[in-house]
């Protein structure tokens, strides 16, 4: 087989063009073909021109409509003026030259009614837009497209527009994809899908695909080959996952059985104790698991729920399970707070049972154990307490934030580890958690909010997956209001309404997205605790923000509210990440216990807090938070048989997406529905992005939404494939594939680390 596609750029080509195609990252032929047009143009239609955004690059089809040429009045040198229209919009194009002689070329070529691509990024002077010598390319003119044929081909068929780069436009791209797509074999395009499954798909091979890709006589022949690449991508990834899947149930783990019936031990005791039954979900889902933690092969299971499903039930269930069989399990946060949060709930839900060693854990008759709390910001003395109990095995269920993963971190026989709220860790860190166990620890992922499945069959394709659906009965519910900004009626009435709840004796939350009143709006938080995506300025609701009222900070809230008559007597606390470790813990605590019954927060509650007794959330600039965000926002309250209110505070116009996300909120509170319908109005990129790191650049052409059919049909395809050759050497072009991909994504994963 020839290596055409490895053959590098700088011996296919002259030097100048290698280097330019070397600016996009392109190295050999391969890369060359795959890099795919991002679009095509119709030959006889004209770009929109009134839809291009400043600051962007862009390739346009336009017709000149008037040519100027005039000396500069400054300085030397002369200044060409063209502007290109698309029949409805004007842009203007700007060529300097030394003198007016060194324009006569553009002079020639650029006369009223020519017309051709151009590109550029797009900049603004004195308010219009414009394009400062843009390069161009002119249709019925000899240029890089110089046989009769291409200009036939360029009249008539669509136009594929590249991603491109200063000093090497669209069609500079499409003329060094002409030279090697003339001369290119089907043999020189090793097809990573086997014939069989292509076949059976109804897909052409790849090298017919490719032509069409880059070479289209029609739109219809373009999408054709976009769905074969697209099944591609799935197919190679599901591959991936599946070898992924198939290697870890070939993985030795130490089987965790549960204690015989009858028997007492941490579990029993835990179910005897539970003040609640549990829910239908908690209960399928939990056999699931202790099958999977009895057995010598490592479980890898997503849990995925609604918020407040409980799913932390299940979990600390599944930990004692591991611990009644002599292991150790670990819980992985995202952040301190959480972190703590989780150990406090632990040693609360187990009682005596977590004072192992203890007079009080003495003082009970049955098995006892310990829960020890480890994160970044632990005192030397209180971390190296923490170190010993998990290195000696005195605790049983070691809860901790990143700090978990470093190196002098020792079990005495992890067994299990937990991942809470999965979107913020990658899979290389659930690896270097998973790789402290003598033998492979079972893993068991808690997703935050529900994904839809095909999200889940993309990203946590590695992984079996398990749902809970339902959140425990007796819940009252939450009610959902959008209320205006700045409207003096309803800003009275909202704390009028948080007053209210208090003297009932509940509590209620104030989300801000920002700390200081005087931060930039675009500044994104340095702590982690308050990294989450809220201050992404390209995020959503970034939309037009520049002209709007400034987003309300933390500490000017607090101010404003402690001196609010509706709230007189009340007090009013603060949670933020920049605030030392300690502070946050006492002011959660405060909070929890009714002292400050009113909390004034940036997202640090986001995940997971849970105070049962908080029914008021007031968000302020709801529509900068998506949708995701705002379901687990307001999943804080309405957790115990009161119900809930959430009001989203909000200058957002009718109309506008950011309305849209705010609307559907107060229509559902269904998780599954709202994450469809966030898929629907944020980028593939956020999506996959928040997900988890280093997945996405694999992704081209895919969208995971879109092509959820061809996804199913691509993992079940591949499953097959896997299957029948787990090492995959009877398929040698799909193995060097997922080869290629995986150095890419840990390239990425690098790049960011
Ligand atoms: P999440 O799935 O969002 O992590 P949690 O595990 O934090 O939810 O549970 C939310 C609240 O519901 C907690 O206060 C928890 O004690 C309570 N809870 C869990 N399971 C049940 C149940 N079966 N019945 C009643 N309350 C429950
Ligand atoms: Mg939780």
């Amino acid at each position: 087989m020839t290596e055409r596609a490895d053959e590098r750029l700088e011996r296919a080509f002259d030097k100048r063009t290698a280097t330019a195609l070397g600016k996009l990252g392109l190295q050999t032929v391969g890369d060359l073909l795959g890099h795919y047009p991002r679009r095509y143009a119709d030959p006889g239609a004209l770009t929109d021109i009134a839809a291009l955004e400043v600051g962007e690059h862009v390739t346009i089809m336009a017709r000149v409509e008037q040519a100027t040429v005039r000396p500069m009045r400054n300085r030397t040198g002369a200044l060409m003026e063209v502007v290109v229209t698309d029949g409805k919009s004007r842009l203007s194009l700007t060529f300097f030259g030394k003198h007016r002689g060194s324009l006569f070329n553009h002079e020639k070529r650029l006369v009223p009614g020519a017309k051709g691509l151009f590109t550029g990024t797009v900049g603004l002077y004195r308010g219009s837009r414009q394009l400062s010598h843009p390069d161009f390319t002119l249709m019925g003119e000899e240029s890089d497209l110089d046989s009769d044929e291409a200009l036939l081909e360029h009249a008539t068929k669509p136009i594929p527009i590249y991603p491109a780069a200063a000093g090497i436009p669209s069609w500079k791209i499409q003329a060094a994809l002409r030279v090697v797509l003339d001369t290119l074999a089907d043999a020189d395009v090793p097809d990573p899908v086997p014939d069989e499954v292509r076949e059976r798909q109804g897909l052409p091979p790849r090298a017919g695909a490719l032509r069409s890709l880059h070479r289209p006589a029609t739109l219809e022949e373009a999408y054709r080959a976009q769905h074969r690449m697209r099944f591609e991508e799935a197919f190679v990834l599901q591959a991936a996952l599946a070898q992924r899947r198939a290697r870890t149930a070939a993985e030795d783990a130490t089987a965790r059985p549960p204690l015989p019936a009858g028997k007492s031990g941490l579990l029993a005791d835990f179910d005897a104790s539970l003040p609640f039954v549990l829910t239908d979900g908690q209960r399928e889902v939990g056999d699931e698991i202790a099958g999977e933690l009895a057995s010598p092969r490592p479980m890898h299971r997503l849990l995925q729920g609604e918020v407040g499903s409980g799913k932390t039930v299940v979990a600390l269930r599944a930990m004692l399970q591991v611990v009644d069989a002599g292991g150790q399990a670990a819980l992985l946060a995202p952040t301190e707070v959480l972190a703590s949060q989780h150990a406090r709930t632990l040693r609360a839900l187990l009682g005596p049972m977590a004072e192992g060693g203890t007079l009080f854990g003495a003082e009970r008759t049955g098995a006892s154990t310990r829960v020890a709390l480890l994160t970044g910001s632990l005192g030397a003395k209180a971390r190296k307490e923490a170190l010993l109990q998990a290195a000696s095995g005195e605790a049983g269920i070691v809860v901790g934030t990143h700090a978990l993963l470093s190196e002098q971190v020792q079990f005495a026989d992890l067994g299990l580890v937990v991942v809470d709220e999965q979107h913020r860790f990658g899979v290389e860190q659930r690896d270097a958690l998973r790789a402290k166990g003598r033998v492979s620890p079972h893993l068991l992922v808690m997703t935050a909010t529900p994904i839809p499945r095909t999200v889940a069959m993309t990203v946590f394709g590695d992984l079996e997956t398990s749902s809970l659906t339902e959140v425990p009965a007796g819940r009252a519910g939450i009610t959902t209001v959008a209320v205006p900004a700045g409207n003096t009626r309803w800003t009275d009435r909202t704390w009028a309404r948080v007053r209210e709840e208090v003297d009932a004796g509940r509590r209620a939350y104030v989300v801000c997205a920002r700390i200081h009143p005087d931060e930039e709006a675009k500044a994104p938080a340095k702590d982690f605790d308050d990294l989450p995506e809220f201050l992404d300025p390209s995020g959503p609701g970034a939309e037009g923000a520049s002209d709007r009222a400034p987003l309300r900070a933390v500490l000017e809230v607090v101010e404003e509210l402690r001196s609010r008559p509706e709230l007189a007597g009340i007090e009013v606390g603060t949670l933020h990440g920049q605030l030392p470790p300690d502070e946050k813990e006492a002011a959660m605590a405060r909070f929890a216990s009714g002292e400050a019954p009113v909390l004034v927060a940036t997202t640090v509650i986001e995940v997971g807090v849970d105070v049962p007794e908080a029914t008021a959330m007031v968000i302020f600039d709801a529509d900068r938070f998506g949708i995701s965000q705002l379901h687990q926002l307001r999943g804080r309250v309405g957790r115990g048989t009161d119900p809930g209110l959430c009001l989203l505070v909000s200058d957002a116009e009718p109309g506008t997406p950011a309305f849209a996300r705010l609307e559907a909120m107060t229509q559902t509170t269904d998780g599954f529905k709202l994450a469809n319908l966030d898929l629907e109005l944020r980028s593939e990129g956020d999506v996959l992005g928040a997900a988890q790191s280093g997945r996405t650049s694999s992704l081209r052409l895919l969208r995971v939404v879109k092509d959820a059919g061809l996804i199913e049909e691509a993992r079940a395809a591949a499953v097959d494939v896997v299957r029948a050759s787990p090492d995959l050497t009877e398929f040698p072009e799909l193995a060097k594939a997922i080869r290629a991909q995986l150095d890419e994504d840990q390239e990425e994963f690098l790049e960011r680390a």
